[in-house]
């Protein structure tokens, strides 16, 4: 999703189902394939499904229970998510008191009627948004079995993500809207309840048929199987639909190798799509008016551009379909879509759109873990979103990430950051979250091309793509492929940059005459956390050299980068030590400044101490 926070706007706020045969030995994934049935009241907003779920325990494990997220449950009054809302300190606008103040016809409700396992009743009981099924007999390891469930919902009246009738008007943002298996894993069962933050499940197919008013327009998650029975623009070209009969048409949706489904409709939709060469088919739905007829119009070629970006980069995109969706609250990713308000300036529509289309290879298709692991997604995507808006948007000269630096500074020096490896509901303010998961995030990514170099970082990036998509990689998975790539030990970034809040200073103290050809340089480490360090030596003459000083926890060095000065030394630094001197046969009277680190990839909080220029008074002494 994009986070606001204060003034600023963070932009800056086919493997088969059952083919997993190169996975590593020691990694294993549950699997799920469901069909639901639903039919929607757009009178009453109400909807009535059937659910049949194939779930195969892929797991070591006896499973004895099992949970359901049933998310809507959170938009009533007194839920956690409405306590917490009230009651953190500094309250997300978008919710506030609203759900407080929803009425009986405006609350959101999701609830199970009946569920059988393998034909025999299991017990459940409703604990607000997590249903807790006790399973009639144990699901033994390898083993699959089926659900059957009867469920019903209410669409809340919108106040986060999904709803109804947002705040540009859009009918149905139907997202989080149905029973969804809790993902189970190598850390047992995730059956978080819905407080606020993101989302995580388990990979699989989705066979959804939704019954409808036949004026709605749909989009989402899933191909049209029925296009050309459906219409509303999904028609093969020069093919006539006929007209339903009846007042409704039932959508039939299939997407493969997704852990989540989202749909939306409205009656007013605009529906504009573009075949991409080598890429998928990019559907836009909007309802066009003055305020967004104009901005819409100017969209598709940019998220064409975007993907074709991304997939030349970062891993080709592995659907046939992308849709942006007018609905939501803001931005929200979501499997082969996104849902977005529509009423942006131009340079808003996109950026928002980039972002969520990134968070297709990291949310989507990767399958980080938005739950315990945000910053992994929302920092890979905030990232990835100034890379692309840069190319795409911008064509900007600058360092592309330093607004994410400053607000990563500001949080550093704000006394309240909390270690990135906190559960995204458990932040005990938003303002640590925000400028933590996605600023912080997004400096852990860059910071990492200065730490193993850019062109071993690239390569790393599409490797993590071969060898992790739709495999759940985790914070160590990351460092693990960085660490294969450039041959460097890299833990101790994790465990400082993501587990602590220790943060990064480094000074030039002095340079001083150490003889009449040699002079010598005294560095220092004020902040707590260790790191290397490129020291560019700036000469009287105008050219530079570097000074590459790696750790020696490191076990190695970064080859040397394009576009950096050329490497003439290189010297260990053991983190034990607080200073150390590196002396360069050049007379002072050479030399006109040391600086640490001119790229400013490093995030040293403190960089007045980072440049040391040496004085005509120096030079006589
Ligand atoms: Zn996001």
């Amino acid at each position: 999703m994009i986070k606001r926070l204060g003034l600023s706007v963070f932009l800056i706020a086919l493997v088969g189902f059952f083919s997993f045969t190169n996975a590593q030995k020691d990694r294993w994934q549950q699997k799920v394939k469901y069909e639901m049935d639903v039919t929607m009241d757009v009178d009453a907003n109400t909807y009535q499904g059937k659910q049949k779920l194939h779930y195969i325990n892929n797991s070591p494990d006896t499973l004895f229970r099992a949970f359901y997220h049933l998310y809507y449950n959170a938009f009533q009054p007194n839920s956690m998510m409405d306590v917490r809302s009230r009651t953190i300190a500094d309250p997300d606008r978008r919710v506030g008191d609203r759900i407080q103040n929803l009425s009986p016809e405006e609350i959101g409700i999701l609830k199970v009627n009946s569920l059988k396992m393998e034909g025999q009743d299991a017990k459940f009981v409703h604990e607000e948004t997590i249903l807790e099924v006790d399973l009639p007999r144990p699901i033994l390891p390898g083993e699959t079995v089926v659900f059957d469930m009867d469920f019903e919902g209410q669409v809340p009246l919108q106040v986060r993500r999904a709803g109804r009738d947002n705040a540009e008007g859009i009918r149905y943002s139907m997202s989080q809207w149905y029973p969804k298996m809790a993902a189970y894993d190598v850390r047992g069962w995730h059956a978080n309840p819905y407080i606020g933050r993101e989302f995580y499940g388990n990979f699989g197919e989705f066979d959804v048929k939704i019954t409808i008013d036949k004026n709605y327009t749909l989009g989402g998650t899933g191909y049209l199987q029925n296009a050309n029975e459906i219409g509303h623009g999904y028609e093969d070209e020069g093919v006539t639909v006929p007209s339903p009969n009846g007042e409704t048409l039932t959508w039939h949706f299939y997407a493969p190798d997704v852990h989540d489904f989202m749909w939306a409709a409205d009656p007013k939709f605009t529906h504009d799509k573009y075949q991409m060469d080598n890429g998928p088919m990019v559907h836009l739905l909007y309802v066009k008016n003055e305020k967004t007829e104009e901005n819409w119009g100017e969209l598709m070629d940019y998220t064409v551009n975007a993907i074709k970006f991304m997939s030349d980069n970062f891993g080709k995109y592995p659907y046939d379909q992308f849709s942006v969706i007018q609905g939501g609250d803001g931005g929200m990713e979501y499997p082969m879509s996104t849902l977005v308000t529509g009423h942006r300036n131009l340079r808003s529509l996109v950026g928002v759109t980039v972002h969520e289309l990134i968070h297709s290879w990291y949310y989507g298709v990767l399958g980080f873990n938005e739950s315990s692991e945000p910053w992994l997604d929302e920092g890979f995507t905030t990232w990835g979103t100034n890379v692309v808006m840069d190319a795409v948007f911008d064509k900007n000269e600058n360092f592309i990430q330093d607004g994410n630096y400053r607000s990563y500074f500001r949080l550093a020096s704000a006394g309240y950051e909390e270690p990135l490896t906190t559960h995204g509901d458990h932040y005990n303010l938003n303002s640590a979250y925000g400028p933590g998961t996605y600023s912080k995030g997004a400096v852990f990514v860059e910071q990492l091309t200065y730490v193993m170099g850019k062109q071993n970082f690239d390569r790393a990036m599409l490797r993590l793509w071969d060898e992790y998509k739709f495999k759940h990689p985790n914070g160590n998975d990351v460092i693990r492929v960085m660490e294969k790539i450039s041959g460097l030990e890299l833990d101790w970034y994790y465990d400082y940059f993501i587990a602590s809040t220790k943060t990064i200073d480094y000074g030039v103290k002095n340079v001083e005459a150490a003889g009449a050809n040699s002079t010598k340089i005294a560095l220092e480490r004020i902040g707590l956390m260790p790191m290397p360090l490129d020291v560019v030596v700036t000469y009287q003459d105008g050219s530079q050299e570097t000074i590459y000083m790696p750790l020696v926890i490191m076990r190695g060095e970064k080859p040397e980068e394009e576009g950096m000065p050329k490497r003439v030394k290189t010297q260990k630094w053991p983190w034990t030590s607080l200073s150390t001197d590196v002396t360069i046969d050049r007379p002072i009277s050479d030399i006109k400044s040391v600086e640490i680190d001119p790229s400013q990839r490093l995030a040293d909080i403190n960089r007045a101490n980072n440049k040391f220029e040496v004085s005509v008074e120096m030079e006589k002494k």
